[in-house]
Order: structure tokens, then sequence, then C-alpha cells
């Protein structure tokens, strides 16, 4: 195997909490165990959610936390909302296979857009519609523009999750890949960064593990080679929900005034599985006994305990 190229794709709409960290945390730690680099790209495609400030917080937060990078960061090229020409490029690709269809439902135009939104049903009814209908639609409404996926079961081996396989059609269905407002959907722009920057790992948490057929599928009809896919487990709530950017108590801000970052990275090394006690160490350090087989494949219900030093 060639060297290892790991990457942080935050999206910078609020402060990063405790599970963006533990997925940035074994990104990190993957890409370095390995000798690998890493790559940082800011995921800025929705202009109504993220903020330049942002980006420039959580880079911030990450070198606190002992986590570098090689490329990417501040240089706007690696900034989504820089790189409509190449999304543009993949689109004509798709649509030259005929792959591409106006979509003019309001219903599902604001279902399945974001990586972590529902999945819609199998069938859309613009998929149908004869060209003149399409022709008289267009004048009226500026449609999204979906994928027509095929009756076709994809299946691949998570690094961390283990064997995963969907039916594309039946549990996903043909997915937007640019929005009615223009922005890029952020299953296409994912896959086309990712290829460009070369990048051969992705660790990222296992809310995203049913996006990855969309995503194998476009690498396929993009010519693309794909990465190795690792979705790490998710931290939970004390109410059982996914930990969001709106849980301010455990949002960078809050866990900086009460931790150093040794501390920080010992107890997230604890709730990947990584150490038997949250033990203060760096992230460095912890990249020295790094190694896929210890990492935990379970969610982490997080409470005060496992926020202890
Ligand atoms: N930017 C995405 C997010 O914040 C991550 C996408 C990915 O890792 O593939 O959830």
């Amino acid at each position: 195997m060639g060297a290892v190229k790991g990457r942080f794709a935050p999206s910078p709409s609020g402060r990063m909490h405790l599970g963006n960290l533990l997925s940035f945390l074994l990104s990190w730690l993957s890409a370095r165990a390995a000798g690998g680099t890493v790559v940082l790209r800011v995921e800025d495609l929705d202009p109504l959610r993220c903020r330049p400030a942002y980006a420039r917080q959580l880079m911030e937060d990450l070198v606190w936390l002992g986590l570098d990078w090689d490329e990417g960061g501040d240089i706007p090229a690696y900034w989504q909302s820089n790189r409509g020409h190449l999304y543009t490029r993949a689109f004509e690709a798709l649509e030259s296979q005929g792959l591409v269809y106006p979509c003019f439902c309001s219903r599902a135009e604001r279902l399945n857009e974001a990586p972590h939104g529902h999945e819609v049903s199998p069938s859309c009814p613009c998929a149908a519609l004869a060209p003149e209908e399409v022709q008289a639609k267009l004048a009226q409404k500026a449609p999204s523009w979906r994928l027509r996926v095929p009756h076709k079961i994809i299946s691949f081996t998570d690094g961390c999750q283990g064997p995963y396989s969907q039916d594309l059609w039946r549990d996903c269905g043909d997915f937007p890949i640019k929005r009615s407002d223009g922005a890029w959907a952020y299953q296409l722009a994912v896959v086309v960064d990712d290829a460009d920057m070369a990048v051969t790992q992705v660790v990222r948490g296992r809310d995203l593990l049913s996006s990855t057929p969309r995503q194998l599928f476009l690498y396929e009809a993009l010519g693309l080679t794909p990465p190795e896919f690792y979705h790490v487990p998710l931290l939970l709530a004390p109410d059982g929900r996914r930990l969001a950017k709106r849980d301010a108590d455990l949002d960078m801000g809050a866990l900086r005034q009460q931790h150093s970052p040794e501390e920080l990275v010992g107890i997230l090394g604890r709730m990947a599985g990584l150490l038997d006690r949250p033990e203060p160490i760096s992230a460095a350090q912890l990249a020295k006994s790094f190694s896929w087989a210890k990492v935990s494949r379970e969610d982490v219900t997080v409470d005060a305990a496992l926020l202890a030093p």
C-alpha cells in the first residue's frame, strides 16, 4: 500500500463539540500512526450556515489539541466554496452518462442534502417526466438535480464497523447532487474532493456510514478510486441523542476552560477504547500505540464520570 493520507473535513457551522473532536483525533491518529499525512478541507458548502470565523476557530482548536495538518487549512483552494468548478465538471460527466435529472418536487428538496439528513423514498416522479414537460417546468422553476441510482447492492468493508451493504435504490433512492439554489450537495463534493486531494482514508462519524454506498457509486460513475473508510462511534447525550453543535456545555469553548489538551486527549482516548483510564496524554504520544483493532465500535454515552480527568 502507498502512503496514507487522511483528512479533517469540518463544516464551519459552529464551535466543534466532543463528537467532532473524537472523529478528528482518530483520523489524525490513524494517519500519523501509519507515517502518513493529513489534509484539512473546509466544507463550507452551505452559505447560510457556514462562516469563515468558525473555520478559523476550529483550526485554532485543533492546533490547541495537538492535531496538525500538512495541507489545506486556510488556503482558499481547500475551501469547498472555492471549488465549484470541480463539482461542475463532475456534474457534467454524470450528466453525459444520462445519470442526472432535474427535480421539481418541493417535498424532497430540503431532505437528503445535508450529510446527516434523512433519506427520501426511492422513486421521484420527476425521473419519469417527458422532455417537453421538463422544458415547461424549467421555464417556471429552478430545479434541484438528482442522480439516478440503479437497482444495485453496494457492499464494502468498513475499517471500524466491518462489512456493510445497501440496496442503493431501495434504501436510498435517487439523491440530490445540486440544490435548486445552486448549492452543491455534500455527497458530490465530498467524493470529488477526497479524490482530487488523493485522500486514502476517510475517518468520520458512524452517522455517515449510510452515505458511503452513495459515495462509492459516485466514485465508480466518475471513474475515481475510493479511499478506505472508517466510521467511528458517535458520542451520545445522556438522553440518547447524538451530540450536536448546540450542546454548548460540551463544545470546545467550555471544554478548553475545564481541561488541558492532554486531559482532553486522554478522555477521548478512553471513550474510543484506546486507553483503560483517562490519563493525560498528548496526541503524538497516543499515536505510538494506536491500532484500529483497539477502537470500539459502540457509541458512547457521555456522562459526568467520563468527563472527569
Ligand atoms: N463536513 C462533514 C460534517 O461535518 C463531514 C463529511 C465527511 O467527513 O465526509 O459532518
